[in-house]
């Protein structure tokens, strides 16, 4: 009997993220985890409250394709308060279940079979296998060199990811308007994950919209899972022209509906009351990230210092070539749970990643563990 799976999915290769996790969960008790990319707190108190009234208003029903206007207004004023560029409520901008939903409707609504998308390897995991399955394909670019961008005939658009996970990195304006100007010349379409934006920790993050001419042909994407801990509301969005949110929303409106109504009512409080609880975990995020590199550097493991989101990148080829079997050791023999750097991409084999999404207690435990696995080399 046929198997009955579409190829290009039977070909999508296991997110090496989760088969690590697999591991972590069959490593059993004791195990410390930095490997999961989610915010350690509570998602804030008035958030919660929220959503427990919609529930009990009886606010459970669809909410309009686009999502909520309310929701869309608020999202119209963060954006223009932090990229200085006005979108219009009306039909520029759709509420998604979180930046993954986001993220698959713009390849989707956009990408024709054979079309070629940039991304960045190392690079977060979703974005080649949703662009494979909108029937495109990918070329690479180093995130930390904007000079390694090459486009070619059939280049369609550029993913954009900053402050980025896996390594933490951010452009400076030079690169953006380098990044700019070969969109402009080639005529790209630019796909642009900000959902770290908030926690850009040494430079104001500056969003790919607000650059010269760019608005028209950037898709922008954000939400609340990171910078709100609120990854399990499922809420994001994109901004972008009218003819293409439009486009998005034709398939959101088959296969989605709409995002979650309890969650887009606790996403509406969150943007008009959370910016001083997001602005503490902000601060706890520096103040971490500040310690990981401090304790990092003492073991002599190389790294470069994130300039946001809430991810470590470091090098470990000088202790072992190979990342995964590095973790798989670590996790047996410390029980420490991090992630081979081979799951973002062939450039990041050799690293591996840290979350410091986790109290300084873990973090402390952490790399005592970590301390007593390298010294053995
Ligand atoms: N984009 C990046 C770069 C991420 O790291 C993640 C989650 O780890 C997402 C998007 C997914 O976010 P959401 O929870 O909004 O779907």
């Amino acid at each position: 009997m046929s198997d009955f799976v579409n190829e290009i999915v039977r070909n999508l290769p296991p997110s090496g993220i989760r088969r690590f996790f697999d591991l972590v969960v069959s490593a059993g008790k004791d195990v410390v985890s930095l490997g999961v990319g989610e915010p350690d707190f509570h998602s804030p108190w008035h958030v919660r409250e929220s959503a427990i009234f919609a529930l009990e208003k009886g606010f459970t029903s669809y909410s309009e394709n686009l999502g909520l206007f309310e929701l869309r207004e608020e999202i119209v004023k963060k954006t223009k308060k932090e990229t200085g560029v006005k979108y219009n409520a009306k039909d520029e901008i759709i509420v998604t279940n979180g930046v993954s939903e986001g993220m698959d409707l713009a390849f989707r609504a956009t990408v024709e079979s054979g079309d070629v998308i940039l991304v960045p390897n190392p690079g977060y995991v979703m974005y080649e296998p949703l662009i494979r399955l909108a029937g495109g394909t990918v070329d690479y670019y180093n995130p930390l060199d904007v000079k390694s961008i090459k486009v070619s005939k059939k280049t369609k658009g550029i993913l954009l990811n900053y402050p980025g996970n896996p390594i933490g990195n951010t452009f400076s304006k030079i690169d953006l308007n380098y990044i700019a100007n070969v969109a402009k010349k080639n005529d790209l379409l630019v796909y642009s994950d900000e959902i770290y934006g908030g926690l850009s920790f040494d430079f104001p993050h500056i969003s790919f919209v607000s650059l010269v001419d760019m608005r028209e042909r950037t898709i922008l994407l954000n939400g609340l899972s990171k910078t709100h801990s609120m990854t399990g509301f499922r809420i994001g969005w994109a901004c972008a022209p009218k003819k293409i949110i439009s486009a998005m929303n034709k398939i959101h409106q088959y296969s989605a509906l709409c995002a979650s109504s309890i969650s887009q009512i606790a996403a509406v409080e969150a943007l008009r009351r959370g910016a001083e609880e997001s602005k503490k975990m902000f601060e706890i995020f520096k103040e971490r990230r500040d310690f990981c590199v401090k304790m990092l550097s003492s073991m002599n493991l190389k790294i470069k210092k994130p300039e946001g989101a809430f991810y470590i990148f470091a090098d470990v080829s000088s202790f072992e070539r190979d990342d995964v079997a590095f973790c798989e050791n670590l996790l047996k023999i410390q029980k420490l749970a991090i992630v081979p750097g081979s799951a973002f991409g062939s450039a990041g084999s050799g690293y591996v990643r840290m979350t410091f999404a986790a109290s300084m207690e873990e973090l402390t435990e952490a790399f005592n563990r970590l301390e007593k696995f390298v010294k053995r080399y």
